[in-house]
């Protein structure tokens, strides 16, 4: 089940799970839009792959009992801020290459 982890992990903003700008990878490394497009390049700094958007689970129990109410958001904080010339040495071959291709 994936964590929904409540912030971006380069810049701590909130990312509640019904936030529409949650991204992830898929190890669910967790980042907001912004930092996605501007500091990352679409480049996962942990694992090399792309984004995506993070899907929100309901809130309400509309079928059994697969609802946040159940299975809530994480409240553990992954908060490591990228090296950003680390990032673009890591990331410069890399964000050429499609995800599906990475
Ligand atoms: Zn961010
Ligand atoms: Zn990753």
């Amino acid at each position: 089940m994936l964590q929904l982890r409540p912030t971006c992990e380069h810049c701590n903003k909130a990312l509640p799970a019904d936030s529409l700008e949650a991204r992830i990878c898929s190890y669910e490394c967790t980042f907001c839009a912004a930092c996605v497009d501007d500091v990352l390049q679409n480049v996962c700094p942990n694992c090399g792959g792309g984004f995506v958007s993070r899907p929100i689970r309901p809130s309400k129990n509309w079928k059994g009992e697969n609802f946040l109410g159940k299975d809530p958001a994480t409240t553990k904080v992954t908060h490591k801020p990228v090296d950003r010339a680390a990032h673009s040495q890591f990331s410069g071959t890399i964000k050429s290459i499609p995800p599906h291709k990475r």
